[in-house]
C-alpha cells in the first residue's frame, strides 16, 4: 500500500475551502484580530482581505514597512477609526490552524507564562511558509561512483565535499543553496557535478505528500505481555478519547514494538501519530524500524533535517498528508490536522525540557495537547520520571508493564566495585577489577563499554606552579580541555581558546596539568591498558553532524570496536547487540548534584547504562565503580528493587513538599551589574504578597550556582507552592509590581528541571 510519491495529485491548500471543523468566516473588509509572531502582548486588527478568510488562516500582514506572518485569531476588537485599518496582505497557502491548536497555544502560554506570540513562533518554525507552491530544482546523489570510474582526474576536494554531504544525508534532496552551504562550496561546484552526472538535478513540486504507511501489514509475533499491552493501547486508540499510559519496561523488553502497534491502530482510525525521541541520533534506527513495519518512512522533524524538508513536513502535516512524524520536542508544535497519538519515548529524559527561550517540558505539553485533541499519549521508559510514576500511582495515568526482555536476553548482572579497596595509580581511573573484566571480554571477542558522563579530556586544567585553575573569561566556570580539538572550552557559553603554553596567571611554562577524567582521557587510558583492542569514543561533541554520529553508532553496534568509551549519549536507547560488559567509571558523580532529582537521575542513568549490556543472546554484566557502595541509591541500583526505590523517593519528596507533590518555580535575574540584580531580587523577595496569599514561599535571592554566564551575573529565587495553588496568576501579579532596567533579564521557569 506504500504509495509512490508522485502519483498523488498535488494537494493545493485552498484557503477558501471550508474547513472541517466549526470556525468563523470573515467577509472581505470585516475587522479581524491577527496574532503575529512579533513580540507584542496583544493581537492587531486588520481588515479581512479580498475574498475573505477563515478564522485560523495563516496570513501575511503589513506592520510598518514590513510584512509579517500571523494567524487570524478572531473578530477584531475595533475601537478606532475603521478607515485607518490596513488590510491583510494575503492568505497563505497553508491549512488554517485548527481550533484545538489555538487552544493548545493559549493554554501552553498560560502555563509557562510565555507571551502568545512566542508560542506562535514555535508553531511556525519552518522557512518560506508564505511562498506559493511551485516547481523547483532539487539535487541528490547521482549514479554512485559516477566520478570515480574513469574520470579520476575530475575529482577535486570541493567536489568531494559535495558528494560526502550527499552520502551523509542518504536519500534526502537539497536545494542548490542548501547543498552548496552544507558542503561549503560555491553553487557552481554542484552544477559541475550535475554535468558529470554525479549529482542529479530534478524538478519537483515544492512540497509533496509523504508516502502512505501500510498499517495493515502484519507486525512481529508478540509475547504474551507485549500482546496484552498492545490490546490495551489499541482499545484506547479506537475510543478516540484522551488517555495517558505509562509504558514501563526494561530495556529490550519490546516497548518500541508495542508502541509501533499503537501507531498502527491510530493510523487505522485515520488519525495522525507523533513519536518524540530525546536524541536525533536515535532517529536513524527508529526510521528503519518504521520502514520495516509500515513499508515507508515517516516525516522527520528535528534540527538535522534540511530547511526544505522542514517546510514540507510542516505543510504536509497540516494538510493531513503525513500520517506519522518522528521528531524532537518541537514537533509537538506542528499543525496536525487530526492528532490521535503522541508517543514520548524515554520520557524521563531531561532533554524534553527546553532550557532556553520558551521554557517548556515537551512531556507535559504532550499531555496537554492530547487532552485538547482527544488523543492518546504513551510515555515509554525503562526508568520513568518520578512525575509519571506518581501520576500512575495516583490513577491519573494508566500503566502497562513489560517485565522481561524479549527472547533469550536477560537483564545484566549488576555489581559494585568498591574503589576504596582498589589500587588505582594517580591519573588512572580504571580499577584492576574492571580491567580484568574487560580483558576477559576481549578474550571472548565481546564488546565492553566504559561509561563516563563527562565530555572533553579533563574537567580542570591546573597550574602546578601557582594553583590557578583556568576559567572562562565570561562565566564562573572552569574551562574544559578538549584534546582532540587542542582547545579549552567553556561548557556554559561555548567559548573556546587554544590550550595555552604558559599559565595565564603566573606565566610559568610547562606547569599546566589536567586534573580529573573526561571521555577523551579515558580513551587514552583504555588505549594504554588494552593495546591490542580497537578503542572507539562516542561523545556528542566529537562528530560534525548528526548523520556522522549516527554512522558511528551504527558501526559500533555492528562490532567495529572492542572497547567503547562513551558519555551519556550511549545511555539513550541505542542497541549494541554485541555488548556484554558495562563499566561505570564514576557511579557517584551525579549523586553529589545537591539537586532535588540527584538520586532519581543517578538511578535512571545507571540503570539505563547498565541496560546496554547483554541485549542479544549473551548475558551481560554491569560494574559500577563507587566510593560509597553502601549509599542507599547505589544499593537500590544494584538491588534492582525499583518499586522500593520509587516509593522511598516519593515519600521523601512528599515530606519536603517538592515535585511531584509540590510545585516549584525558578526565577533567574541576570544583569551585567551584580548589585542591580541583587537589589531587584531583594525587592521581589520582600514584596511577595501575591505569593504568600496563596500559601507559596519565596527563597532567595542567592547567587546562582553558576553565578556568571556570558558576562551576566545571575541571581536566583525559588518559589515553592502546593500543587493546587493558582501559581501562574500569583506570579503574574507579583512580577507586575516591579520595573526593571533594560539591561536586566528575568526568566521564569515553571517546574524547573535544572537549577544552575
Ligand atoms: P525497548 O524499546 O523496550 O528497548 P525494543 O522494542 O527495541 O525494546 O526490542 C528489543 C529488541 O527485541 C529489538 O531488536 C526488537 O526488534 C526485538 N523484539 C522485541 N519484541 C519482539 C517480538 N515480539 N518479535 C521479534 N523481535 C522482537
Ligand atoms: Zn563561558
Amino acid at each position: 500500500m506504500a504509495l509512490p510519491v508522485l502519483s498523488i495529485v498535488y494537494p493545493m491548500a485552498d484557503p477558501t475551502e471550508t474547513p472541517q471543523h466549526d470556525t468563523i468566516w470573515f467577509d472581505e473588509g470585516t475587522l479581524v484580530a491577527v496574532l503575529t509572531t512579533q513580540p507584542l502582548d496583544r493581537t492587531l486588527d486588520y481588515k479581512a482581505p479580498e475574498g475573505g478568510c477563515w478564522q485560523g488562516a495563516f496570513v501575511e500582514v503589513p506592520l510598518g514597512p514590513r510584512k509579517i506572518l500571523g494567524v487570524v485569531w478572531g473578530p477584531g476588537e475595533g475601537g478606532f477609526d475603521l478607515a485607518k485599518a490596513r488590510s491583510v496582505t494575503r492568505v497563505l497557502q497553508a491549512a488554517p490552524m485548527q481550533p484545538a491548536m489555538r487552544d493548545f497555544l493559549m493554554r501552553a502560554a498560560d502555563y509557562t507564562l510565555t507571551p502568545l506570540s512566542a508560542m506562535l513562533r514555535l508553531a511556525t518554525r519552518a522557512p518560506g511558509l508564505g511562498d506559493s507552491p511551485s516547481m523547483r530544482h532539487v539535487y541528490r546523489m547521482g549514479a554512485r561512483g559516477g566520478i570515480e570510474t574513469g574520470d579520476v582526474g575530475r575529482m577535486t576536494p570541493a567536489r568531494q565535499k559535495v558528494l560526502a554531504v550527499l552520502e551523509d544525508f542518504g536519500d534526502l534532496s537539497f536545494t542548490l543553496k542548501e547543498l552548496a552551504d552544507a558542503a561549503d562550496v560555491t553553487p557552481s561546484v554542484v552544477k559541475g557535478l550535475v554535468k558529470l552526472g554525479a549529482v542529479l538535478e530534478e524538478k519537483t513540486p515544492r512540497d509533496v505528500p509523504y508516502p502512505g504507511l501500510d498499517y495493515d501489514a502484519s507486525g512481529k509475533a508478540l509475547s504474551a505481555d507485549q500482546a496484552a499491552a498492545v490490546a490495551a493501547l489499541q482499545g484506547d486508540a479506537k475510543a478516540q478519547v484522551y488517555s495517558t499510559t505509562l509504558l514501563k519496561g526494561v530495556t529490550g523488553s519490546g516497548k518500541t514494538e508495542v508502541y509501533l502497534e499503537a501507531v498502527a491502530a491510530c493510523l487505522r482510525q485515520g488519525r495522525q501519530a507523533l513519536v518524540l525521541l530525546p536524541e536525533i541520533a536515535l532517529t536513524a534506527e527508529f526510521l528503519s524500524r518504521v520502514e520495516d513495519r509500515f513499508g515507508a518512512r515517516p516525516a522527520e522533524w528535528h534540527s538535522g533535517v534540511t530547511l526544505t524538508e522542514r517546510r514540507r513536513a510542516w505543510k504536509m502535516v497540516g494538510q493531513g498528508h503525513a500520517q506519522l512524524v518522528v521528531g524532537a520536542r518541537s514537533a509537538l508544535f506542528l499543525p496536525f490536522q487530526d492528532l490521535g497519538l503522541i508517543v514520548v519515548d524515554e520520557e524521563h529524559d531531561t532533554s524534553y525540557k527546553q532550557e532556553d527561550g520558551v521554557l517548556y517540558n515537551a512531556r507535559d505539553m504532550a499531555v496537554l495537547r492530547a487532552n485538547l485533541e482527544s488523543a492518546q499519549v504513551v510515555l515509554a521508559s525503562a526508568t520513568p520520571s518520578l512525575e509519571s510514576w506518581a501520576n500512575a500511582e495516583a490513577g491519573k495515568y494508566k500503566r502497562l508493564d513489560l517485565t522481561t526482555r524479549f527472547g533469550a536476553a536477560v537483564m545484566p548482572d549488576l555489581r559494585a566495585i568498591d574503589m576504596r579497596a582498589e589500587a588505582v595509580p594517580g591519573g588512572r581511573w580504571v580499577s584492576p577489577t574492571l580491567q580484568a573484566a574487560v580483558n576477559a571480554r576481549l578474550a571472548l571477542g565481546e564488546q565492553s563499554l566504559l561509561f563516563i558522563n563527562r565530555r572533553g579530556y579533563a574537567p580542570v586544567t591546573l597550574c602546578r606552579a601557582c594553583g590557578n585553575q583556568i576559567g572562562c573569561d565570561h562565566c564562573d566556570a572552569r574551562m574544559v580541555e578538549h584534546r582532540f580539538q587542542k582547545r579549552l572550552m567553556c561548557h556554559q557559553c561555548g567559548e573556546t581558546k587554544p590550550m595555552p603554553e604558559k599559565c595565564p596567571s603566573c606565566e610559568a611554562e610547562g606547569r599546566l596539568s589536567a586534573v580529573g577524567p573526561g571521555v577523551e582521557r579515558l580513551t587514552e587510558e583504555a588505549e594504554a591498558l588494552f593495546p591490542d583492542a580497537r578503542v572507539a569514543t562516542l561523545s556528542s561533541d566529537m562528530y560534525g553532524s548528526a548523520r556522522a554520529l549516527k554512522a558511528q553508532i551504527e558501526s559500533l553496534a555492528a562490532g567495529e570496536a572492542d572497547v567503547i568509551i562513551g558519555t551519556q549519549l550511549v545511555a539513550k536507547g541505542h542497541n549494541f547487540p554485541l555488548l556484554t560488559l558495562v563499566g561505570v567509571i564514576d557511579a557517584d558523580l551525579s549523586l553529589h548534584g545537591g539537586d532535588l532529582r540527584a538520586a532519581e537521575r543517578t538511578f535512571q542513568l545507571m540503570r539505563q547504562v547498565a541496560g546496554r549490556a547483554g541485549r542479544a543472546d549473551k548475558p551481560g554484566v554491569a560494574m559500577l565503580q563507587t566510593h560509597q557502595p553502601e549509599h542507599p541509591v547505589i544499593r537500590a541500583i544494584l538491588g534492582g528493587d525499583e518499586e522500593g526505590f520509587w516509593k522511598a523517593e516519593a515519600a521523601e519528596r512528599h515530606m519536603a513538599g517538592v515535585p511531584p507533590y509540590g510545585r516549584l518555580v525558578g526565577i533567574v535575574i541576570s544583569s551585567p551589574d551584580m548589585a542591580e540584580a541583587f537589589d531587584l531580587g531583594t525587592a521581589m523577595a520582600r514584596n511577595a504578597v501575591p505569593l504568600t496569599q496563596i500559601g507559596a514561599q519565596v527563597f532567595g535571592p542567592a547567587p546562582a550556582p553558576i553565578a556568571r554566564v556570558r558576562g551576566r551575573h545571575r541571581v536566583r529565587l525559588l518559589v515553592k507552592a502546593s500543587k493546587s495553588a493558582p501559581i501562574q496568576a500569583a506570579i503574574t501579579q507579583w512580577l507586575a509590581q516591579f520595573k526593571w532596567p533594560n539591561q536586566l533579564r528575568l526568566s521564569v521557569d515553571i517546574d524547573p528541571q535544572s537549577f544552575y
